[in-house]
């Protein structure tokens, strides 16, 4: 199979932990403007997956091209800036800024948290800024302290962090746990904009949010794919319901 294609093609990804694979051999496909979310009892290999990707843990063999460009072996931060980003669950933005410096200080030519003291504000910032505000629903309260953000939006922030750099990749874990109904809705749409003109990948338990958002599901069990495809098929899949959803 080509991989120019895909934004992502993982083929024959494999990592042991002292002799156990936790990933095995997996072969995952994401296209342009694709909305992935990969679900998997604990201990099917889900964040690890991930962390791969973002190389955070380094592959035992396989390869993982981004854009046709290899990232097996670049660093975490050069995969960044190759164009993937990824959220973990608990929100790292900083709570003493507000909302538009957070923004800010995230953008990929800005000068960060020290230098934007120092320097004036370039137009191209601003309009990123505010471009991101839009797409994070929080153009209104950008002078806001990111302390007083409810649970919701300070995921979203990051989010919007992340955006501030560009990726044509994104990788969230569990996006809504802990939100209200309200803010998973609007999540959901976050995601959708979002998917316009990026690819997303999202791990995620709640069934419910899954069915609303993905594009494209991947059931993980033991480092191995059960099953992919439509949301309707996967939960109708045999092996499906014994391992997973039957619980
Ligand atoms: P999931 O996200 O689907 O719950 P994980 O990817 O966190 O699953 O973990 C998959 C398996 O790999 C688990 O059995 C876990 O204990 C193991 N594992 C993950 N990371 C490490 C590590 N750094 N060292 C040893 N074992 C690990």
């Amino acid at each position: 199979m080509s991989n120019t294609d895909f934004v992502l093609a993982v083929e024959d990804l494999t990592v042991s932990f002292d002799g156990f694979k936790a990933v095995d051999k997996l072969n995952m496909y994401i296209d342009k403007n694709e909305l992935r979310v990969v679900i998997g009892p604990n201990g099917a290999g889900k964040t690890t997956v991930l962390d791969l990707i973002c190389g955070k843990t380094k592959s035992t063999a396989g390869s993982i091209k981004f854009k046709n460009r290899e990232l097996t072996r670049l660093s975490e931060h050069e995969i960044v800036r190759a164009g993937v980003g990824r959220k973990f669950q608990t929100p790292s933005i900083y709570e003493n800024l507000t909302v538009y410096q957070n923004l800010e200080v995230s953008y990929p030519k800005g000068r960060g948290v020290f230098g934007s003291l120092f320097f004036k504000r370039s137009d191209e910032v601003v309009a990123q800024v505010r471009k991101i505000a839009r797409e994070i629903m929080m153009e209104d309260i950008l002078g806001m302290e990111a302390a007083l953000l409810s649970h919701g939006q300070k995921q979203w922030l990051e989010i919007g962090m992340l955006l501030m750099q560009e990726p044509e990749l994104l990788m969230l874990d569990e996006p809504v746990a802990g939100m209200s109904a309200k803010e998973r809705d609007q999540t959901a749409e976050l995601l959708n904009r979002i998917c316009q003109n990026r690819s997303v990948i999202v791990i995620e338990h709640d069934m419910e949010f899954v069915k609303k958002i993905a594009h494209k599901v991947t059931v993980l069990h033991q480092g191995k794919i059960l099953a992919e495809g439509a949301m309707d098929k996967v939960q109708a899949n045999e092996k499906v319901i014994e391992v997973y959803l039957g619980h």
